[in-house]
């Protein structure tokens, strides 16, 4: 099957479900379409997955943890195979970014060069872990000989969303392979094709079968029975607040497997008078309408404080008009669609609620061109904190901006959230930066920068944005058990 968008066509090649290294139909037979935000078009039908299919692939998934080569292997040899999985993604650049680009409306130029490459990068950093998992020796008070084992956890359950469908299935699969684990993954019923090449990649670079499946459907059913699988050790969850507690509460209510939940935000990004003023209207865009606002860390409550503020709104909407919308395929495009209509249509309505609430429309806010679900660059500003827009994650291109004059004011205001997952500050001032970013209850704090999100770089939130570390070495942990093993020594001197 072959989908054309924006003058770019690209041959589907998988659309089945990757089960025990086999792509195979659906138990009950049963597809589901996907569908380009661009265009509006149904790009293909892939395998819908229910219940039973999760069964057969939680079967695999456990037969090749239990008796399969994978958690058995020297760190050095899964570490060769990472690194060929790599090669090999690395390799199919073009095609997974096409993927991602006619599946979920990302600009070409941040699924080529960056998406992609830190799905590459992924790989790597966590091959390079494979053979450094290793526990402690303790000292202990009695005369006991003790050292600590970390050991993979088992099966995992993968529930993946559909703004970044590359990267988060790299930072959940890479480190969860690493380790030992096998898995069961669940990509977005939005964006399921790029899983799907993911997974054909596995088997050429010598991923054992069984090891990933992929079970692509609805989060009701296939996700629920991932959560509520009495047979899945542990579940890594990416998605909203709303169905992370789902998924929680069916953990809890099954096999009580921990789980690890990267959720929803509405961080802020905090500039005060003495700022490099150019470099924090650029951050500020980027910061909130790179992958057309959807991204979980956006700076989304812009506070400025009060001495700029004027001409910060004003270089904002001025600067905000580069901001490129057009063809996906063009490199120079910075802005795509929604990734879906339900978002589109929950973005305009919260846009709505801006308008109704009071603030100020200053640029955007409108539906772009005939076709797609493309949404102008918006921004509002006059916003106060007890406004929706202020309150409720947007997850689109919405700006709202902030008026505040105090330094404790605004870190009083910034924490004034139920959610905790990043935040930004722009200062010269050092005490200024180091208070900030102390007092932010958030999991990340960027100074003078914003996005610095990295391989190296643990990522996860505080409070309602969930708990957990995804990235950097902590991004092993959620995959690991730690054993105490000990043993008497008589007559020991100490
Ligand atoms: P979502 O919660 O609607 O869906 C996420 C995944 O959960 C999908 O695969 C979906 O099919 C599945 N799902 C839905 N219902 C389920 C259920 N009852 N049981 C099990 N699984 C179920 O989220 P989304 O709309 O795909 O993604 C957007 C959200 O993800 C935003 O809130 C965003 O902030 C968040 N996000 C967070 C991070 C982070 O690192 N903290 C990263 C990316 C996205």
């Amino acid at each position: 099957m072959s989908s054309k968008s924006n003058g770019a066509t690209n041959e589907i090649k998988f659309t089945k479900l990757f089960i025990n290294g086999q792509f195979v139909d659906s138990l009950l037979g049963k597809t589901f379409e996907t569908t380009n935000p661009t265009t509006e078009e149904i790009i293909t039908r892939v395998a819908e997955g229910t219940k039973e299919d999760v069964d057969l692939a939680v079967k695999a998934a456990r037969n090749a943890f239990d008796h399969g080569p994978w958690p058995r292997l020297s760190g050095q040899a899964r570490r060769k195979i990472l690194l060929k999985f790599a090669d090999l993604i690395e390799e199919n650049v073009e095609e997974l970014a096409t993927l991602d680009v006619i599946d979920g409306g990302k600009p070409i130029s941040l699924s080529r060069s960056l998406e992609i490459p830190t799905v590459v990068e992924l790989f790597r950093y966590y091959a390079g872990a494979a053979d450094k998992i290793h526990g402690t020796t303790l000292k202990m008070s009695t005369s006991i000989h003790a050292y600590t084992l970390r050991e993979p956890i088992g099966v995992v359950g993968h529930i993946i969303p559909w703004n970044f469908p590359s990267q988060g299935f790299a930072m959940k699969v890479a480190p969860a392979l690493a380790v030992g684990c096998t898995m069961v993954v669940k990509p977005s019923e939005q964006t399921p094709l790029s899983a799907l090449f993911y997974a054909h990649l596995s088997k050429l670079a010598g991923i054992p079968d069984g090891v990933i499946n992929i079970v692509n459907g609805f989060g009701e059913t296939a996700g629920a029975a991932i959560s509520s699988h009495m047979d899945i050790d542990t579940v890594s969850f990416t998605g909203s607040m709303e169905v992370g507690r789902l998924v929680m509460q069916a953990a809890a209510t099954s096999n009580l497997k921990p789980v690890l939940l990267e959720l929803g935000g509405k961080s802020p990004f905090i500039v005060f008078d003495d700022a490099d003023f150019d470099k924090a209207i650029d951050l500020a865009i980027y910061g909130n309408f790179i992958n057309k606002g959807e991204i979980c860390v956006a700076g989304s409550r812009v506070f400025v404080q009060e001495g700029i503020h004027d001409a910060f709104v004003n270089k904002l909407a001025e600067k905000t008009k580069d901001w490129t919308i057009g063809d996906l395929f063009d490199p120079t495009t910075r802005h795509g669609p929604q990734s879906n209509k339900q978002q589109y249509e929950k973005v305009l309505s919260l846009i709505e609620h801006g308008k109704k609430e009071g603030a100020t429309l200053l640029i955007g806010g409108r539906p772009f061109g005939k076709k797609g679900y493309y949404i102008e660059p918006t921004i509002f500003t006059d916003v106060t904190d007890d406004m929706i827009i202020a309150k409720e994650e947007i997850f689109g291109p919405v700006i709202s901006v902030l008026k505040f004059k105090t330094i404790d004011e605004v870190i009083k205001r910034a924490n004034a959230t139920k959610y905790g997952l990043a935040a930004g500050v722009m200062t010269k001032n050092i005490d200024i930066a180091n208070t900030v970013s102390r007092s932010i209850r958030a999991g990340a704090v960027w100074v003078n920068c914003f996005l610095a999100l990295d391989k190296d770089a643990p990522h996860g939130g505080y409070k309602m944005s969930g708990f957990g570390k995804e990235s950097g070495i902590e991004g092993l942990d959620h995959y690991l058990h730690v054993k105490t093993v000990a043993t008497p020594i008589y007559d020991s001197p100490w």
